[in-house]
């Protein structure tokens, strides 16, 4: 019997980067709003059983109504994002293990969790199925793709410190994908070390993505998998510009 998968779908963010008023997951793309992409490739995916929509508040109405006009059943919990990406995780997951409920189709706790930027249209069967096929090499996988650039690192004059070589650096996407019962156990160790830095002096933990967050509290490997040079997020105005055209393309 196949496993029980769970997709949160991240769409918590303000968007600082796009320089508009509208959040990037909710703009227009193609006549549709961003976050429509993918709520409808899970939706009709045969490997996600249940989606939990993570977002700001205010946004709430706007999904119910646009999963109803779609019959968007499979989402079971929309829920309140939090101030960072990691926290926006933590809050799906805590949804998803506090009620056990499920969608209509699908009660319990899911056995697999998949999460996925919203802000990232063009996620499909074929990336999903690489990641859950690739789930138990690791302590979890992130699809990616190879760099197509030469990645250096650098402090914060601008002066490099580390020149990795490029046939070992990959950019990561989502979805980032794991066990449930491992990602919740680093999200609780994540939480409690968020909880004692807000209100004192201490910056927030610096996690950027899933990989990170579960490899810093719970160790292991992490398998990266073809993602797609066309699984882009949207987080600056050029990149709404190439999210049109890639959708001309698919659509031709
Ligand atoms: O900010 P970034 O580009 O990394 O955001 C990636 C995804 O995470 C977006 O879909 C965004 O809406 C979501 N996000 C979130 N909660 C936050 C920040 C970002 O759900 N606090």
């Amino acid at each position: 019997m196949r496993k029980r998968n769970a997709l949160i779908l991240l769409a918590g963010g303000k968007g600082k980067r796009m320089e508009s008023d509208i959040p990037k997951q909710f703009m227009s793309l193609g006549g549709k709003p961003v976050i429509w992409y993918s709520l409808n490739a899970a939706q009709r995916s045969d490997l996600i059983d249940e989606i939990v929509v993570v977002s700001g508040p205010e946004f709430f109405s706007d999904i119910r109504s646009l999963s109803e006009r779609n019959g968007f059943d499979k989402i079971s919990h929309l829920v309140e994002g939090g101030a960072e990406r990691f926290v926006s995780v933590i809050n799906g997951v805590n949804a998803l293990f506090e009620s056990g409920m499920g969608c209509e189709a699908f009660s319990g706790t899911p056995e697999v969790i998949l999460i996925h930027d919203a802000a990232r249209p063009f996620i499909d069967d074929g990336i999903i199925k690489r990641c859950l096929d690739a789930v138990n090499e690791g302590t979890g996988c992130v699809a990616a793709v190879p760099s197509k650039d030469t990645v250096k690192l650098a402090d914060e004059n601008c002066m490099v410190t580390e020149e990795p070589p490029r046939k070992n650096v990959w950019c990561m996407q989502t979805p980032q994908v794991f066990y449930a019962d491992i990602l919740k156990r680093a999200c609780d160790k994540a939480f409690e070390d968020y909880k004692k830095c807000i209100g004192s002096s201490d910056a927030v933990p610096a996690i950027t993505d899933d990989a990170q967050m579960v490899r810093m509290y719970e160790g292991g490997s992490v398998r990266l998998v073809m993602g797609s040079y066309d699984n882009i997020k949207i987080t600056t105005p050029v990149d709404l510009v190439i999210a049109e055209k890639i959708l001309e393309e698919k659509r031709k």
